[in-house]
This record gives structure tokens, C-alpha cells and sequence, in this order.
């Protein structure tokens, strides 16, 4: 990046918006992905759309690459800057512009945290339903850029099931405006649908139009543990087959049960195999009957023991212990490494065996926990960076899971997105013919390929050959 160039971010965004130090650049060369790392140029936190506009027609003309970056909590990679360039924040584009009750949508700027939406809106009777682990951290930006995923997604569905309009920077500076607060559009392509997921690559989100929905009356949370994971998937299917969409169905193993216990000593038993954490909301009687049945199902398909949660805060406290699942499984090596494999919920039982001899194969230890309602599995490596031989065959376990996803009519990513890590997989799941689409689309919208370069399409296949020596 040219000192002109630097010069004119500075004239667009002011002084005080823009980092340059080399101190800067380190903390903004990575994620939260292990083992990727690369400086950017220049850090700028434009304050409007019209800015971001600006700073894009630059980057166009000079050939810069771009990458936004909410609050960099991603597992694929997708914020560092592997061609360098220009970063962009949105931490001073961060107002909750709108709530519209006739329509019952809500209006926000990218960078507002996505715990915050939660909180406006249930403080108003409304319910904003996606609840990604890291609400608390992460932006509904990243949230929208990755189709983010959360403990509520089997009853309520993904980000993408609630974004009604939104405001996107073209990779020429143009603005570009979809969809509005409408129950019903079909007018031309699903343009919108495009910029969901895209992670970045197609433009930027400057402005989000989410739907709400009422906050529901009440709700309660059981929980079961089993001696055998097998028992534990079996019951995820018995439950699903009683025709019982339960808002979460949330799966831990033993790694994950004892790494919780150890963080937050809530009293977990640390010789169950496995455990589901089951959550009903709706009406009252309604939401009795199914967490009443559940418990039931869950005994019958061999559960060990089964409680009740007795209150609000009892069953906060087993949520936030699921939520923490990977912060607490961090703490025990000095590398982890977290994917989502995710599979038709009918062949979870068929992924977790199969993830546990994957684990044993290859001597790596594996943890696993997910969203087990959605197929969403969490496998988690705990690893050392530093340790070439191991992170070997870290790679090869890891590659040989996201293989057997895929032959088991699943995917090698569920709600994490591919970012950089996960490029080189691609191609399994969506075939030559699905790449080729995929790249016409951005070479059409992107030609200079300066938003978010090197995310999505792999350089090389080399994980590829990996797998084939693997087996
Ligand atoms: C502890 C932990 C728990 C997690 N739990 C979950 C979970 O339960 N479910 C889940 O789905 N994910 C989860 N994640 C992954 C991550 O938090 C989500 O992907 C989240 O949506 C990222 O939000 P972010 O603001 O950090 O985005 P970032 O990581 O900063 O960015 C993510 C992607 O979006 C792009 N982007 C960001 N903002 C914009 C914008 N305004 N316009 C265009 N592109 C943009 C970036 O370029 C990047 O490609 C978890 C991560 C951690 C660390």
C-alpha cells in the first residue's frame, strides 16, 4: 500500500479511525483460528456507508485487497489478511437504528454485538432467535457474513432465516440496497441470499433489516446424561422422530463434560459418557408436555439419570456451561483447533463412533460437543502448534472427518463458514461444477478480487492428497 493510498483512508475516515503502528498490525494479523497469520497494511473504522463507499473506490482503483472484520471470532481464518491490504472495523458503526413493531423487524448497524440485539429486543416482548456461542462477542456483520448458527437453530432456524433487507458496498464503491420489511418479494434473483455467508468476499454489509418474532412465554430445560454416546445420538433421533422440535438439543462427550466441570465446577458428572442438554419454549402447557416427554425418551433409550432445571437461573447456568464448551476445552493444550462437521441428524450416532476412531487412528485427542438436534457436530482437537509431527496428523484426522461428513450426506461446515482453512475441502462438498458457478459469481462481481482474497476458493488441493495417504 502506497503512502498516497495511506494518505487518502486518512482523509476519508480522520486520524483517529485509522491504526498503523506495527503493535496494530500484529493484533489484527490474526483470529480466532489457530496457526494462520498474516499483517495487514492499515486499519480503518469508517463512521458511515458513504465512508466505506469511499474507501472501497480507492481500494478498486489502486488494487487493494479488503478485508471487514467484526469482532475476528471466526474458526476458518476469514479475517486474517493473507495478501495484507486494508482492514475494516465497525466498531464505530455499532447503533441499533430502528425497531419496527408493525412489522416487527429491527434496523442495525454492523458492528452492534449480537448478545445486544437479543437483550433490545426481549426488553421490548420481541425475540431476535439465532444465538451463536459467541453472541456475547460476536457482530451481527460477522454473524450475517458466516449464516452463523446457534443453540436455538433447530427449532428457529439460522441467521439467514431472519435477514429481511439490507445495505451492501459493491467491490467498485457502489451501493447496493435488497429486500425491505416484506412478508412476500420475489422479484429477480435472491440477491440478498448471495451476500449471506459470502463472508466477505462479494462486499460489505453496512446496514441489516432482521425479522423478529414474539418472545416466546415460557420455557424450560432438562438435561440427561448415558454411559454411551451411541445412547445419547439415539435419543437426539427418538426425540426428533416423536415428531418434538425442542428450541435446543445440545450434545457434550466426556472431554467436554470434564473441561466444563473443571471451568466452572457447576456440578457435572464427570463419569457420564455423554450428555444432551434439551430446551422446549412456546406455551406452558405445551412446553411441560414436550420437556416431560423428552426426559421420558431419554430414559427409555438408556439415559443414566435426568433432571429437571428448577429455575431460570439453574438452567442459565447449564446453557452458559454448553456455551463455554470451547473456552474450556481451550484451556487444556496450547493449541485447539474447532470444526463443524455436520451431518443429517439421523447418521449422528454413525459420526461420533466414527470421530472417536478417527481420534484413536491417528493419536490425536478429539473432544466433541454440538448443536446434536441439527446434525452440527463440534469435534475439537487439542493440540500443540508447536509440535510439526503432531499437527500432521492433526491435519489428516481432521481431513478424514470432514471426508466422512461428506459420505454420510452431510458437510464439511454446518455454521463456522470456509474462510482460508477450510478452502481447500471445498470442492468435495460442492463438486468442479459447483466451484465453477461459484467463481463466475465472484469473478463477475469482483474481477480485481480485492474483497476478502484468498477466503473460499482454494490456491491448491493439497488436503486432498492428505486424505488419499491417510487411508
Ligand atoms: C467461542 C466461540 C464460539 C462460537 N460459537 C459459534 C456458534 O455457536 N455458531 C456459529 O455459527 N459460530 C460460532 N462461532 C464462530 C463465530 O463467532 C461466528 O462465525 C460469528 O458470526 C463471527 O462474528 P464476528 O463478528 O466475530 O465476525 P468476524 O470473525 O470478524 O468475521 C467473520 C466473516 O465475516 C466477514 N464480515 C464481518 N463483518 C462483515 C461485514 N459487515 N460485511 C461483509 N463481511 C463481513 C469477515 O470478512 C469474515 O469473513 C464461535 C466462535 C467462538 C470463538
Amino acid at each position: 500500500m502506497t503512502v498516497h493510498s495511506k494518505d487518502l483512508f486518512v482523509s476519508i475516515v480522520g486520524k483517529e479511525n485509522v491504526k498503523d503502528t506495527q503493535a496494530q498490525m500484529l493484533a489484527y494479523s490474526y483470529d480466532a483460528t489457530a496457526n494462520f497469520q498474516a499483517k495487514p497494511d492499515l486499519v480503518v473504522s469508517p463512521r458511515s456507508t458513504e465512508e466505506i463507499a469511499e474507501i472501497v473506490k480507492v481500494c478498486a482503483r489502486e488494487q487493494i485487497p479488503i478485508v471487514s472484520r467484526g469482532s475476528g471470532t471466526n474458526l476458518a481464518a476469514g479475517t486474517v489478511p493473507s495478501k495484507g491490504g486494508l482492514i475494516v472495523l465497525f466498531n464505530n458503526m455499532d447503533k441499533i437504528l430502528e425497531v419496527d413493531k408493525e412489522n416487527l423487524t429491527i434496523t442495525v448497524q454492523p458492528g452492534v454485538i449480537t448478545q445486544d440485539i437479543c437483550n433490545f429486543v426481549e426488553s421490548n416482548g420481541l425475540f431476535y432467535p439465532p444465538d451463536p456461542s459467541s453472541m456475547k462477542i460476536s457482530t451481527i456483520g460477522g454473524n450475517v457474513s458466516e449464516n452463523s448458527g446457534g443453540l436455538r437453530g433447530l427449532k428457529y432456524g439460522v441467521t439467514k432465516d431472519y435477514v429481511k433487507a439490507m445495505t451492501v458496498v459493491l467491490p467498485d464503491g457502489e451501493t447496493l440496497k435488497l429486500g425491505g420489511k416484506l412478508a412476500k418479494d420475489v422479484a429477480g434473483y435472491d440477491l440478498m441470499s448471495l451476500f449471506v455467508g459470502a463472508e466477505g468476499t462479494l462486499g460489505i454489509i453496512t446496514e441489516i433489516t432482521l425479522k423478529l418474532i414474539p418472545l416466546p412465554i415460557s420455557k424450560k430445560t432438562g438435561i440427561a446424561y448415558f454411559n454411551s454416546l451411541e445412547a445419547a445420538a439415539e435419543t437426539v433421533s427418538a426425540i426428533i422422530a416423536d415428531k418434538i422440535i425442542p428450541v435446543t438439543l445440545e450434545f457434550m462427550d466426556k472431554g467436554t463434560i470434564g473441561a466444563v466441570e473443571d471451568f466452572m465446577k457447576i456440578g457435572l458428572p464427570l463419569d457420564a459418557e455423554a450428555m444432551l442438554l434439551m430446551e422446549q419454549d412456546g406455551n406452558e402447557e405445551q412446553v411441560e408436555r414436550d420437556i416431560q416427554q423428552m426426559i421420558r425418551i431419554a430414559e427409555l433409550n438408556g439415559a443414566t439419570s435426568t433432571a429437571l432445571a428448577s429455575s431460570n437461573e439453574e438452567a442459565e447456568v447449564l446453557k452458559t456451561g454448553r456455551r463455554a464448551a470451547l473456552s474450556a476445552l481451550a484451556r487444556k493444550r496450547p493449541t485447539t483447533i474447532l470444526e463443524d462437521a455436520t451431518v443429517p441428524r439421523s447418521e449422528i450416532a454413525n459420526m461420533v463412533k466414527a470421530i472417536q476412531q478417527i481420534s484413536e487412528k491417528y493419536d490425536v485427542q478429539i473432544s466433541t460437543f454440538g448443536h446434536a438436534g441439527d446434525g452440527n457436530l463440534h469435534p475439537t482437537c487439542l493440540t500443540d502448534v508447536r509440535d510439526e509431527d503432531e499437527m500432521l496428523r492433526v491435519e489428516q484426522a481432521l481431513a478424514e472427518i470432514f471426508h466422512i461428513a461428506i459420505e454420510l450426506g452431510g458437510t464439511i461446515t454446518g455454521e463456522h463458514g470456509v474462510g482460508e482453512m477450510k478452502a481447500p475441502y471445498l470442492e468435495w462438498k460442492l463438486g468442479e461444477s459447483g466451484i465453477r458457478v461459484m467463481k463466475a459469481i465472484k469473478q463477475s462481481m469482483d474481477p480485481q478480487n480485492i474483497m476478502n482474497p484468498g477466503k473460499m476458493f482454494a490456491k491448491e488441493t493439497k488436503m486432498r492428497l492428505v486424505i488419499n495417504n491417510g487411508q
